[in-house]
């Protein structure tokens, strides 16, 4: 049965940057779970970042940006994480390598996880069009990535593969 990748806030886990979980209310995740096709994702903890931890942004570009070398990752503290979350990006394909997942549903505007927004490195609440890191990289390698909102959608993928 194909494997899906989930980020770990979704899942009810409190790995994000206040503390918090973003738990998804959703049939479909429900029925994966008792499935057991959840594979459970958080690339910033796996890198090694605590939790609680300043919230992070991508200055002056997107995560395409971030594997260029161009864009940066940067805390509101002004701490540098480019490298953490590189390293995030790349322990979560790894994963998907060793399930052979082709699917993730991942926390929208997250700089490591959001798949259509992100915020625009101002940490002022504004968001624009692009990708976190961790979606981008895996969009890479062939995984279809989907945000929270889009879950039928990466069901209905699911289906057919
Ligand atoms: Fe959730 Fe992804 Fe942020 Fe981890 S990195 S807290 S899984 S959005």
């Amino acid at each position: 049965m194909e494997k899906v990748l989930v980020s770990a806030c979704l899942l009810g886990k409190r790995v994000r940057y206040d503390g918090g979980a973003k738990t998804l209310s959703s049939e479909i995740l429900e029925k994966w779970q008792a499935e057991g096709r959840v594979v459970s994702v958080c690339p910033e903890v796996d890198a090694g970042l605590p939790t609680p931890r300043a919230p992070a942004e991508i200055i002056a570009g997107d995560g395409a940006g971030v594997l260029a070398g161009s864009a940066q990752i940067v805390d509101r503290c002004g701490e540098n994480l480019t490298e953490a979350f590189l390293k995030g990006a790349s322990l979560a394909l790894q994963l998907c390598r060793r399930h052979g997942i082709k699917v993730a549903v991942l926390t929208e505007h997250s700089p490591s996880c959001g798949s259509t927004q992100i915020y625009d490195g101002s940490f002022s609440g504004t968001k624009r069009p692009g990708a976190g890191v961790t979606a981008t990289l895996l969009r890479r390698h062939d995984v279809r990535v989907y945000g929270q909102h889009e879950i039928a959608e990466a069901q209905r993928v699911l289906e057919g593969l």
